[in-house]
């Protein structure tokens, strides 16, 4: 794909959504540490359900530890694989009390050594609380990026690196959440709806559902 298009691309997704975000439900970074850490193989809105009651008790790093182990779990039972998400979250909660002031760190260095915060979640606390033009790359920015011919590629580290490469700077910010977006309601995993996409005509997928 050349860079002609796939400035195109970006410029259709700002076209109709020019202030994309996260679907996550935060009013600071620390909450939305605690809501990218809980949406591991869950699903936005489950996580939004569970943080809407969590935050109104918990939603700083001493209220989250005051929960206790029991309690923090009971809050997040209705989220896949709580168990581990509730102990990585007070460990998180510890570290950022002790080291940073009980704030979230704004480095990807820092953020890496926090329990449960991996390249990935580092990308989404930096691009969204933070705003840096980082891509954290999901399942579904991996299979768009691939199926477009936007940055194919076999790993989600080489996808991402590609498309901080690629994709022109003043979409690089908001770029994250376009392809999010677009794969979660457009290019869907099964059957992409390609009859309404609106990048149709320069996406290079060949078995285009048409
Ligand atoms: S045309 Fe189809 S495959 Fe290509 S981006 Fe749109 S929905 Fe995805």
């Amino acid at each position: 794909m050349n860079s002609t298009i796939r400035r195109e691309i970006f410029t259709r997704f700002q076209a109709v959504n020019p202030h994309p975000t996260t679907e996550l439900e935060y009013d600071s970074p620390f909450e939305l540490l605690v809501a990218v850490v809980l949406s591991a193989q869950a699903t936005d809105k489950s996580v939004n359900l569970a943080t809407r009651k969590l935050f109104l008790k918990a939603n700083t790093p001493e209220k989250i530890l005051a929960l206790g182990e029991a309690g923090l779990r009971d809050a997040i039972k209705s989220i896949g694989l709580y168990k581990t998400k509730a102990k990585n979250l007070l460990a998180t909660c510890t570290l950022l009390i002790e080291d940073h002031g009980s704030k979230v760190p704004q480095t990807r260095e820092q953020l890496e050594k926090l329990p449960g915060v991996g390249r990935k979640t580092a990308n989404v606390i930096l691009n969204t609380a933070f705003g840096e033009p980082t891509i954290a790359v999901d399942t579904h920015i991996f299979r768009v990026a691939n199926r477009t011919g936007i940055a194919p590629g076999k790993t989600v580290l080489e996808v991402e690196l590609k498309l901080l490469k690629c994709i022109p700077r003043e979409f690089r910010h908001d770029a994250h959440h376009w392809l999010i977006l677009h794969g979660r309601y457009v290019c869907v995993a099964r059957k992409p709806k390609c009859a309404i996409c609106i990048i149709n005509d320069l996406c290079e997928y060949k078995d285009k559902n048409l």
